[in-house]
């Protein structure tokens, strides 16, 4: 989904997810099912937008210790103040990392990617290190059996 800058009007963009399906482009990341949300876009000058939403999905995560896929829900209440490039003290490659500090999100043309805007409040709701259970007992490091399923007897 894009939003137009020029096409704001000064009570706002009110919209609902359902009505505009996220198509994620980022690979790692996969969802099961749609993401739902709402989303309020306001402009506050002639480039600057404030975005305040939420969301909620359920993601497909990778467990860090027994590599099984399972269902992690997410769910967050957020906001980002966009820009223009052009107002970024700085340029290029930092710009993703620069924005992620500062919850800003720098735009090109006149192009909102909200898409882009979402995936991004998505990633930050990542562990660092999924786990399927708090518990998980993980793969046996010798034989490699799911140990959340079965002993393997061990090892000599
Ligand atoms: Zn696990
Ligand atoms: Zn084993």
């Amino acid at each position: 989904m894009k939003v137009n800058v020029q096409n704001i009007p000064s009570e706002g963009l009110h919209f609902d997810l359902a009505g505009h399906p996220v198509i994620l482009e980022s690979k790692s990341l996969v969802v099961n099912g749609p993401v739902e949300g709402m989303l309020s876009v306001q402009k506050l000058g002639n480039v600057d937008v404030h975005i305040r939403g939420s969301l909620s999905a359920h993601l497909l995560l990778s467990c860090g210790r027994c590599l099984n896929s399972f269902d992690y829900p997410v769910a967050s209440e957020f906001y980002v103040d966009c820009t223009h490039e052009e107002k970024s003290p700085i340029s290029g490659q930092e710009h993703r990392l620069y924005g992620e500090e500062l919850n800003l999100h720098f735009y090109q043309g006149d192009t909102l990617e909200i898409n882009e805007i979402i995936e991004n409040q998505i990633h930050l709701e990542i562990p660092m290190a999924p786990l399927c259970k708090e518990d998980c007992k993980g793969l046996c490091p010798i034989c490699g059996e799911d140990l959340n399923l079965a002993l393997c007897g061990g090892h000599e």
